[in-house]
């Protein structure tokens, strides 16, 4: 059967393997699992959180408000903006997918860090669109400007801070960039871990309504999945200039998020302290792997997110090393697939990491 042309250079994603997939595989007791391959937030959901999702369950044989009214209020309190600002999606996932189909064909280009995150090529390459990415693993602004001057790109993605490799450019740096930009490029920045790098450091901190209104070409991407660890809620949102939004929504399918969801942002919005209090752990935990990859003579690079990325060199092969932990009940994104050696670890809760830290060290000898 003949499918669209462009679909011949999409690959499928490959998302974190989930804990029933290891039980099956490798007969590991589900209770023994530890899942650090997706970036959740290892303190689960807020207790106020659950409460609200289990009072509003009785609601669910009606459709949710389409209009999202109060939770994109929130928002707009939250970031100073209207709510013809923002549109919500099935995670900020989907506010990708609308922008990427709103502004790209075969004709276009995207513009990206060689090593980021797989989304933004595989909903650029559904619109057959061509994809440039710069020689540096890393955000490298001197390579986007080089290459954004020789090819003049549609679109032009920062994920700020990076995923999978957790390096975050400073916001001074990406104004600087974004000033050369032409208005006709769509550029998305994407902050699916900003909450963490605005802590840790203020230099990364991107105040939304002031790049919004700097820069009308960009689009700010946010998600309830991570810091307000909300993953399996699916909600995530976009925050542009309204012409932006307004073009978006036409790709919108109704009632994009669910009432259950809507109900648990909306309530994840009032509990920072929780938000805040996780942030402040992540940082304190990722010590240990940062010390633990110091002794080992392992290169790592300073994150600023809930994951870190332990680069193997010469000395061991990542695929392999995550292989073996997960024989052992243990998630862990290899990098394989984005050609570096490397795997990528969720920064757990300490009783968590304090078993992965044991585990890996135990692994290694084996494989060394
Ligand atoms: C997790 C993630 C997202 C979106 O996640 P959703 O669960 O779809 O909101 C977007 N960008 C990056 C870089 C991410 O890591």
């Amino acid at each position: 059967m003949q499918f669209n042309k462009v679909l011949d250079d999409v690959k499928i994603y490959e998302a974190g393997k989930p804990i029933e997939l290891v039980v099956r595989e490798y007969g590991v007791d589900a209770k023994d699992i530890i899942k650090l391959a997706s970036n959740e937030n290892p303190y689960g959901t807020s207790p106020k959180v659950t409460k609200k999702v289990q009072e509003i369950a009785k609601n669910m044989f009606m459709y949710p408000d389409d209009s999202m009214f109060e939770l994109k209020e929130a928002l707009a309190n939250k970031f100073k903006v209207e709510s013809s600002n923002i549109i919500m999606g099935s995670g900020s996932d989907q506010i990708l997918e609308f922008a990427i189909h709103a502004k790209c064909d075969k004709n276009s280009k995207l513009l990206m860090s060689n090593v980021t995150f797989a989304m933004y090529e595989i909903y650029g390459k559904q619109t057959g669109a061509t994809i440039i990415r710069t020689e540096d693993d890393e955000h490298n602004l001197d390579q986007f400007r080089k290459l954004y001057k020789e090819h003049k790109p549609d679109m032009v993605f920062l994920c700020l801070p990076n995923n999978p490799l957790g390096e975050c450019l400073d916001t001074k740096d990406v104004y600087e960039f974004l000033e050369e930009i032409d208005e006709k490029t769509l550029v998305v920045v994407d902050g699916a871990y900003h909450e963490y790098a605005a802590f840790k450091d203020e230099k990364k901190k991107i105040v939304v309504d002031e790049l919004i209104s700097k820069f009308p070409n960009v689009i700010y991407l946010g998600t309830f999945s991570k810091a307000y660890a909300l993953g399996g809620m699916r909600v995530g949102y976009g925050i542009a200039k309204k012409e932006i939004i307004q073009n978006l929504y036409k790709l919108r399918p109704p009632f994009n998020i669910t009432t259950l969801s809507l109900a648990a942002a909306v309530e994840a919005l009032k509990d920072e302290e929780f938000v805040v209090d996780c942030i402040r752990k992540n940082f304190e935990q990722m010590k240990r792997y940062e010390e633990y990859a110091k002794t080992k003579g392992f290169s790592f690079i300073e994150s600023y997110t809930n994951f870190i990325a332990i680069k193997f060199d010469k000395m061991y092969n990542s695929s392999e090393v995550a292989q073996n932990l997960l024989q052992e009940g243990i998630i862990v994104r290899d990098l394989t697939s984005y050609k570096v050696n490397a795997i990528r670890i969720t920064i757990g809760s300490d009783e968590q990491n304090t078993k992965v830290l044991k585990v890996l060290d135990e692994v290694l000898k084996k494989l060394k």
